[in-house]
C-alpha cells in the first residue's frame, strides 16, 4: 500500500472524550471513528488489524474441528420468548417492531437461534458432537458504553455453540474450546490468565474467562499461582469463619452521631478505622427490602448477593424513601440490632468484636457492639469482594489481584436451551435425548483494545507481529528529488510484497520527522529508511518499533532480516 492512495489522517490532539490509551492511540492513529455514543466505524487501517484477529481465530476454531455459519442479527422476539430471555435480558436488549408490529431484537448473542437450528437440523446422536461458530455484529445496549470498542453497544464476537449428546460429551467439546483459545490467545501474543467466572445472563453450570491483563481493565482477578487459583473477583469465594465469637470488652452504648450519615464520616467522627464498623446496606428483596450486613472496609459483591433466596436478580439498592419506611430511621443510621427485616451477615463479620452500626434512629448509633450479647447469627453468607491477602478458597495460599480486560468467555450450558426449546437427537436406543451444549465467545473488537494497552509507548503503539496492520514501513528521504531514493524505494517495495509481506511505502512528499512519527504511532514493526547516502553505501538503516536505536544493514540482511 502507499501511504499517498491510503486515506489515512493521523491526530496530534489526544480526543476529549477518550479516558485510556488504547482508545486515545485508535483515535490518533485513524484505526477507529466515532459516529455515536458505543458505535465506531472500523477506518481501513483498523480493519486490517481486524481482519487479522479474525483469521487467527477463524483458523484456529477451524483446527478445533468447528463449522462457520452466519446467522442473521435481527432474531423475532417468539424464540426469546421460548427460552424465557425476553423477559429476563432487561434493558441491554435492543427490541424493535416491523411494519407488521412483529417484535425483534438485535441480537446480543445467539444461543436462541442456534438452538432453533441445531432442532431442525439435527436428528440423531449420529451427527454429533458438532460445535457451529460465526464471526458477526451483536449489539448490547451497555449502560456506560466506554474505552472506545472495549465496551462499545456494536461490536464483533465469535460465538460458537457446541451440542453433545451428554454431559460427558459437552465437557470434552469444552475443553477442546479451552485448548483452541489458549492457542489464539497465545498466537496473537496477548498476556493473558484463564479464570473461573460467573455465567451471567447466559446460564448454566461451569463457566471461564480469558483475561488480557492490563491495569485498566474493568475486571479485577483473584488469584495464587502457588495454588493453582484464578477466579474473576465476581465469583472468588470467601469461607464461614470456624472460630467462635471474640470476647467483648466494652458495654453496648447508645451515642449521638448527628449528620454522620457515612462510614467515612463516622470513621473520622469516632477516630476509628473501617474495620470497626458494621455496614448495612438495605436492598430490593423478592418480598420487600432485605438488609446485607459487611464489615465498613469490605465492598458488597453483586453478583454473589443477588444468588441469594429473597433477594432480587440483578442485586438493586432500596431507595432512600424505601428505607425510611422499612427501618423507621434513614440511610445512614441503620444497623442490624434491633432491626425488623430479614438480615443477612458477610461471613467475615461474625470476627468483629466492640464495634460500631447504626442505631435505627436518626443521628443516633451503637458502639460497644458485640455479637452473642447484642446480636445473634445462626447463619452467615459469602457477601463480599475478596481482597488481596485473603486465604484461597482451597486454604493453602493466599490471594493477589491483577487487574484484566475479558476477551474470551466459555460455558457449559447443559441443557438450559435445549430442555426449554426442545432441542433433541434420537439416542442409540431410538430415544428422544435433549441435547448438553457448550457456548463459547471471543469480542473480536475488544481484542484490538486490549492489545494496545498492553502494547503501547509515549510515541504509539507497538504491534504484536500478527496483529500488526502492515509487517514494514518505507521511509524514502527525499524520494521526490531522487531518482535513485525513488528507483529502490518502488524496487524494495515490489519485492517485498511479492514475498508476501504487508508493505507501507511512505511516498508522501512530506518531513522524514513527520514520516517517523506516524510510523510509530501506527506501530508497524519493521521500517526501513532509504536515503541517497545509506545507497551510496549499498545499506539501508533498520530499526524495530521496539529499538531505541536504528542500524544500518546490508541490503540482503535486511531482506533475509524481514523474512
Ligand atoms: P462484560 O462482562 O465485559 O460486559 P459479558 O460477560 O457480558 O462481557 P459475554 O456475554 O461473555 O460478555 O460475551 C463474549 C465476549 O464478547 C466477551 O468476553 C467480550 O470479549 C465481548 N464483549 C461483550 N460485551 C462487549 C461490549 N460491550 N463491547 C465489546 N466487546 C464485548
Ligand atoms: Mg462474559
Amino acid at each position: 500500500m502507499r501511504f499517498s492512495e491510503f486515506g489515512l489522517t493521523t491526530l496530534k490532539e489526544v480526543p476529549s472524550d477518550a479516558e485510556i490509551i488504547s482508545h486515545k492511540l485508535m483515535l490518533r492513529a485513524g484505526l477507529i471513528r466515532r459516529l455515536a455514543s458505543g458505535l465506531f466505524t472500523w477506518m481501513p487501517l483498523g480493519l486490517r488489524v481486524l481482519r487479522k484477529v479474525e483469521a487467527v481465530v477463524r483458523d484456529e476454531m477451524d483446527r478445533a474441528g468447528a463449522l462457520e455459519l452466519l446467522m442473521p442479527a435481527v432474531q423475532p422476539a417468539e424464540l426469546w420468548q421460548e427460552s424465557g430471555r425476553w423477559d429476563q435480558y432487561g434493558p441491554l436488549l435492543l427490541r424493535m417492531s416491523d411494519r407488521h408490529s412483529r417484535d425483534y431484537c438485535f441480537g446480543p448473542t445467539h444461543e436462541e437461534v442456534i438452538t432453533d437450528i441445531a432442532r431442525r437440523e439435527l436428528r440423531s446422536y449420529k451427527q454429533l458432537p458438532i460445535n457451529y461458530y460465526q464471526i458477526q455484529t451483536k449489539f448490547r445496549d451497555e449502560i456506560r458504553p466506554r474505552f472506545g470498542v472495549m465496551r462499545s453497544r456494536e461490536f464483533i464476537m465469535k460465538d460458537a455453540y457446541s451440542f453433545d449428546i451428554d454431559k460427558a460429551g459437552m465437557e470434552a467439546s469444552y475443553l477442546r474450546m479451552h485448548a483452541a483459545y489458549m492457542s489464539i490467545f497465545e498466537r496473537l501474543g496477548l498476556k493473558f490468565r484463564v479464570v473461573d467466572a460467573d455465567s451471567g445472563e447466559i446460564g448454566g453450570s461451569r463457566s471461564q474467562e480469558f483475561h488480557v491483563l492490563a491495569d485498566s481493565g474493568e475486571d479485577a482477578i483473584a488469584y495464587c499461582d502457588a495454588d493453582n487459583y484464578a477466579s474473576n473477583i465476581e465469583t472468588a469465594a470467601t469461607s464461614p469463619s470456624t472460630a467462635g465469637y471474640p470476647d467483648a470488652a466494652e458495654e453496648l452504648q447508645k451515642i449521638a452521631t448527628p449528620g454522620v450519615k457515612t462510614i467515612e464520616a463516622l470513621c473520622k467522627f469516632l477516630k476509628i478505622d473501617a474495620s470497626r464498623v458494621l455496614k448495612t446496606l438495605i436492598v430490593d428483596g423478592v418480598d420487600g427490602p432485605v438488609a446485607l450486613i459487611l464489615r465498613g472496609d469490605h465492598e458488597l459483591n453483586a453478583v454473589k448477593a443477588q444468588k441469594i433466596p429473597g433477594v432480587a436478580s440483578p442485586l438493586t439498592m432500596a431507595t432512600p424513601e424505601a428505607i425510611v419506611k422499612a427501618t423507621r430511621s434513614g440511610p445512614g443510621f441503620v444497623g442490624p440490632v434491633g432491626l425488623e427485616l430479614p438480615v443477612h451477615f458477610d461471613h467475615a463479620t461474625l470476627g468483629m468484636s466492640d464495634f460500631v452500626c447504626g442505631a435505627n434512629e436518626k443521628d443516633m448509633h451503637f458502639i460497644g457492639v458485640n455479637f452473642g450479647r447484642d446480636l445473634d447469627v445462626s447463619k452467615t453468607f459469602d457477601l463480599r469482594n475478596v481482597i488481596a491477602g485473603d486465604p484461597t478458597p482451597g486454604g493453602s495460599g493466599t490471594l493477589s489481584i491483577a487487574r484484566g480486560i475479558e476477551v474470551g468467555h466459555i460455558f457449559q450450558l447443559g441443557s438450559k436451551y435445549s430442555e426449554a426449546m426442545s432441542a433433541t437427537v434420537q439416542d442409540p436406543d431410538g430415544k428422544n435425548q435433549v441435547m448438553s451444549m457448550g457456548c463459547y465467545g471471543i469480542g473480536i473488537t475488544r481484542i484490538v483494545g486490549a492489545a494496545i494497552e498492553q502494547n503501547h509507548d509515549e510515541a504509539g503503539i507497538i504491534w504484536p507481529a500478527p496483529l500488526a496492520p502492515f509487517d514494514v514501513v518505507l521511509v524514502p528521504i527525499n524520494m521526490q528529488r531522487s531518482e535513485d531514493v525513488r528507483a529502490a524505494a518502488e524496487a524494495l517495495y515490489q519485492e517485498l510484497t511479492s514475498q508476501g509481506l504487508d508493505v507501507l511505502l511512505d511516498d508522501r512528499d512530506a518531513r522524514p520527522g513527520v514520516k517517523f512519527a506516524d510510523a510509530e504511532l501506527i506501530g508497524i514493526p519493521h521500517r526501513l529508511v532509504i536515503s541517497d547516502r545509506s545507497l551510496a553505501a549499498g545499506e539501508l538503516e533498520y530499526r524495530h518499533r521496539k529499538d531505541a536505536e536504528s542500524r544500518n544493514l546490508k541490503r540482503e540482511d535486511a531482506l533475509k532480516l524481514l523474512q
